[in-house]
């Protein structure tokens, strides 16, 4: 497919093989674990499911790689498994490297309870804060690894200073992509080495799979490959064919969900029952400026805390009625979730407390709906928490 075609255009059209299956307009499903030998000398060249290169995956793969202006994408049985399969292609016993302190809770699980196993060091750094990077690096620090968009505070971090650093010493530079989605910033045309998805939120955006991607240059990608073809951690050729139609619609899900998040974002903002409200594309945020300077658009999530307890959190959330009281995100339909109690729960009070994640948190996933729709919800379950001052 053409690099000149603009990115609409690519959702729709790239990956697709060149001489139609039997005709298909739509992409057929292969079910089929196995397929004919042909006379293959390399064992990552034999095709098998667990390889990662069934026409599914082939078609996903140069869908991805073209949305993200990469050379290379490959897909996974979850986002946790693009993860940690990249970072342990990467990194092993002896190494260390940097991360962003707030992490989606599970990397973050991954990286303090896996890991020191594996003699792997992390030091975490304040990604939005350059200067104090350079003393926590070590002659055996070998990557840095950030996310685009943070959960549950979203905070946009300084994407640029992330990517200097790194080629100024020559580390990898990982970025989480999953909050932005490509719609809203491309990693690797903008100078990440690699860039990571839970492909189950907005990349599929209909709430019915588990998957992961990672695209960047042919030789990482196939450095990571050779690692997932080992682990198993794989796709199935279902999950492709779900994925890849779900891919299809991301241009439009995500402008509307950049735009209702906003709406939603502002009039939160301005509700007296509510304290604090996190969303990039407030000018009180001080991601604001940040946000306008790397991103497309500011994505479809929302966190605040309302005046009150966890207990008048938790009635506000029973209240609603159109938002579902569900972990995830990135879906056609309006989520709600209290982090501390999903998303973050592996996390200790004392490292929540340090990521300024606090227990009365309230996070919204911002679909697809109306706007005005999901504005009275909100303003309906607001109005039954009882009258609670600052003070009380
Ligand atoms: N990265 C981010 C930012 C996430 O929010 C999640 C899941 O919520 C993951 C990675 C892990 O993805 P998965 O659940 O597909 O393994």
């Amino acid at each position: 497919m053409s690099k000149k075609h603009k990115i609409n255009t690519k959702l729709i059209h790239a990956g697709e093989p060149k001489k139609r299956y039997g005709g298909a307009v739509n992409m057929p499903i292969f079910q089929s674990s196995t397929f004919e030998f042909d006379g293959q000398t390399d064992y990552h060249g034999l095709k098998y499911i667990r390889l990662n290169n069934t026409p599914n995956h082939i078609a996903l793969h140069e869908k991805l790689a073209a949305l993200e202006g990469a050379e290379d994408a490959l897909v996974t049985s979850s986002g946790m498994a693009a993860i940690s399969t990249t970072l342990l292609t990467f990194l092993k016993s002896g190494d260390h490297f940097l991360a962003h302190e707030s992490l989606y809770g599970g990397t973050h699980d991954l990286i303090n309870k896996d890991f020191p196993d594996l003699g792997i060091e992390c030091d975490f750094i304040d990604g939005c804060n350059p200067l104090s990077w350079e003393e926590k690096l070590r002659p055996e620090t070998k990557l840095i690894y950030v996310e685009t968009i943070t959960n549950p505070l979203l905070d946009v971090l300084d994407l640029n200073s992330v990517n200097a650093f790194a080629k100024k010493n020559n580390l990898l530079s990982l970025i989480d992509n999953t909050f932005a989605s490509p719609m809203n910033y491309r990693p690797i045309e903008n100078g990440f080495d690699l860039s990571l998805y839970s492909a189950t939120k907005y990349l599929n955006g209909h709430t019915d799979i588990v998957a992961g991607a990672v695209s960047g240059s042919e030789e990482l990608v196939t450095e990571i490959r050779h690692k997932l073809n080992h682990f198993g951690g794989s796709l199935d050729p279902n999950a492709c064919f779900l994925m890849y139609r779900g891919i299809k619609t991301l241009g439009i899900r995500m402008e509307r969900q950049n735009y209702n998040s906003l709406k939603i974002a502002k009039f939160l903002k301005n509700h007296p029952k509510v304290r604090s409200v996190n969303h990039p594309g407030l000018e009180s945020s001080s991601s604001h400026e940040r946000a306008n300077d790397f991103l497309e658009g500011y994505g479809g999530m929302v966190s605040f805390e309302i005046e009150g307890s966890v207990d008048d959190a938790d009635t506000f959330i029973s209240k609603l009625t159109l938002f579902i009281n569900a972990p995830s995100l990135g879906g056609v339909e309006s989520l709600v979730t209290r982090p501390v109690q999903t998303s973050h729960s592996g996390m200790s009070p004392k490292e929540r407390m340090k990521s300024g994640i606090k227990d009365e948190l309230i996070r919204l996933s911002i679909g697809i709906e109306d706007a005005e729709d999901l504005i009275a919800d909100l303003d309906q379950a607001l109005e039954k928490i009882k009258n609670n001052t600052p003070d009380d």
